[in-house]
């Protein structure tokens, strides 16, 4: 009997039907405490993860033939190492850009109105304040990036009226133009838009893209979203731009370290609203990832290659 390790909180949390699916495709499913995680690793076959580190000496000398990611965003994996030890890696891609693209427009919301200020002043300070927020309606939104996830957040800004306009430098102008977006150059997106939301990577060339010089360009009105990864964005000066209002506001999901150290600067940010990497936590796009990461296991030992392996060259090893 093969087995395989779910290192993610949400796998078969919500339905019983991936797990389910694994035992019918004559897997056994194992989970691990913190404490047991390494040893278990090298025993079993198969691993579903989710944000969990996967280095080079957990991968050596381990039993793992196959790791599926339970989500996109890869930088915790040592995808290198993997590769050299004939380990294929799956994202499920798709599974949760509408549940990230939902919690953007939330955030465009709760910044544009200042709702979460101002419920706390009602609610925890007994006030009454007068707040006035700013209407959606024309405003800018610039996409940082512009794969699935700024797709799906695209559609739903047109449809509040909103003007968008996006910078990658890997989709072509006239496919972000078909979507009814502007293309434009990086450091323009920062200064133009009313609101930017990231939507990269995180890897060597995207660690600390947003800085000083960044945040600088953009208008005091405007307001930064990061769902992305925390290490695209350079907390600290984060924190000096929120303090020292270069801009209005910021909403991030994702942090360099996580949980995030409660003792740094962005905490002491009143115009700063956050959310503990919540972004594909809804009941169906935890499913569909579930379903997505089970299939790409099942797969593999039934002798088809999975959908959507991040290192192909691993499957030649
Ligand atoms: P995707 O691969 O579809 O899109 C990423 C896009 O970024 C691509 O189009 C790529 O060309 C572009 N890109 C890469 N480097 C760039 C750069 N330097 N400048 C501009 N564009 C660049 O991925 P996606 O599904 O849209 O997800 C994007 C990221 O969101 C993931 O990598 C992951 O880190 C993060 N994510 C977070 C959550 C969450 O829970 N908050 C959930 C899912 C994904």
């Amino acid at each position: 009997m093969r087995t395989v390790l779910i290192a993610t909180r949400t796998f078969g949390k919500y339905s019983q039907e991936p797990v389910d699916f694994l035992e019918r495709h004559g897997f056994t499913v194992i989970r691990a405490g913190k404490e047991d995680f390494y040893t278990t690793l090298k025993e079993v076959d198969a691993l579903i993860v989710g944000i969990p580190k996967i280095t080079r000496n957990m991968l050596q000398g381990s039993r793992v033939k196959i790791i599926a990611k339970h989500g996109v965003g890869v930088d915790n994996i040592d995808v290198k190492a993997a590769t050299e030890f004939g380990i294929p890696v799956t994202i499920t891609y798709g599974a949760n850009s509408s549940a990230v693209a939902e919690l953007v427009i939330a955030f465009i919301f709760a910044l544009s109105r200042r709702l979460i200020s101002t419920h706390k002043e009602v609610f925890e300070k007994k006030s009454w304040p007068n707040i006035t927020g700013i209407e959606l309606q024309n405003k800018v939104l610039g996409l940082l990036g512009f794969g699935a996830i700024a797709r799906e957040v695209s559609k739903r800004a047109c449809c509040l009226g909103m003007k968008v306009i996006a910078h990658d430098p890997y989709v072509e102008d006239e496919v972000i133009r078909k979507s009814s977006v502007e293309p434009v150059e990086f450091i323009e997106l920062f200064k133009t838009a009313d609101f930017v939301s990231i939507h990269i990577p995180l890897n060597s060339g995207t660690k600390n893209l947003v800085g000083e010089r960044e945040l600088n360009s953009m208008k005091e009105s405007a307001f930064l979203i990061n769902t992305s990864r925390g290490g695209i964005v350079d907390e600290i000066v984060l924190g000096h731009a929120l303090k020292e209002h270069w801009i209005a506001g910021a909403a991030v999901d994702v942090f360099e370290e996580e949980p995030p150290n409660s003792c740094s600067s962005l905490f002491e940010c009143e115009n700063l609203i956050t959310t503990s990497h919540i972004g594909a936590h809804t009941v169906e796009a935890v499913y569909r990832m579930n379903m997505m990461a089970a299939q790409a296991v099942v797969d593999f030992f039934e002798g088809r290659e999975p959908f959507l392996v991040v290192n192909k060259e691993a499957l030649l090893k």
